[in-house]
């Protein structure tokens, strides 16, 4: 009981450095609950994480877009968990539908990776969720049980992983998940947790919504029971961003 909400920001492949440091301002401005409450973590690319880690108020953390699978070494244009560790950034996003879709990203690639990068000590936001084609064919839990296998068949420890549902449908598209919809995959994979992981994972790992989540829609859905917090993409570069981190208080 009791998972402490969880909202994340995903700039993806967005900003300037001064664009960058409005966005921190805004931020550090905003009245949101305490870390007691709400867990924050902003997720800026790569190149603009010292920036923001320099800026960010110390009760908001960041998240690294992607790692690499494995140790560095001959992989060019490729970031090492080593290398997040090394400059204390503490999470990272993996699995990304954009990067499933767009870099071919397979099942067990995204869980071999959120298994490096949990054993080099980062925390992780997996991401899963069904394409609209899936959905209209009845895969929908289908499609985020075996992505969330992959993962669970090469971990033992959830308690650094955070589980983004991001409807590919959902992403960037304003059509955001109803509440409804987002609360029965939400609770159908806390089942599978059960189920293939344990009681005790089920009911504490967090699992986030993502997908066309806004300042309007964030309370109703933050009021779902299995709805544990949210992964933003375009609203986490507006002001509106700060609605949503009070979206549950
Ligand atoms: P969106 O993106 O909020 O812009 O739909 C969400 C995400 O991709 O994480």
């Amino acid at each position: 009981m009791g998972r402490k909400f969880f909202v994340g920001g995903n700039w993806k492949c967005n900003g300037t450095g001064e664009e960058v440091k409005k966005i921190v301002s805004t931020l550090n401005d905003g009245k949101v609950a305490s870390s007691d409450v709400v867990d924050v973590v902003l997720s800026p690319p790569f190149v603009f994480l010292p920036l923001v880690k320099s800026l960010l108020r110390p009760d908001f953390h960041v998240a690294a877009q992607n790692c690499w699978v494995k140790k560095g070494g001959a992989y060019t244009g490729e970031i090492s968990a080593e290398m997040l560790v090394n400059l204390d950034v503490p999470w990272v996003i993996l699995g990304h539908s954009e990067r499933r879709a767009l870099l071919n990203e397979s099942n067990e690639f995204v869980g071999d990776k959120v298994a490096y990068a949990l054993s080099k000590g980062l925390k992780v936001i997996a991401c899963v969720g069904e394409t609209l084609e899936q959905r209209e064919a009845g895969a929908t839990m289908d499609v985020v049980a075996s992505q969330t296998k992959a993962i669970a068949d090469r971990i033992t420890d959830w308690s650094n992983v955070v589980v983004a549902y991001e409807p590919v449908w959902a992403i960037g598209t304003g059509k955001v998940a109803t509440p409804a919809q987002a609360q029965e995959v939400h609770s159908e994979l806390r089942k599978w947790l059960q189920k293939n992981v344990s009681a005790e994972v089920a009911e504490s790992t967090r699992i986030i919504y993502g997908g066309s989540v806004s300042g309007a829609n964030c309370k109703e859905l933050a009021a779902q029971p299995d709805v544990d917090g949210f992964l933003v993409g375009g609203a986490s570069l507006k002001p509106e961003f700060v609605d949503i981190i009070n979206a549950a208080t």
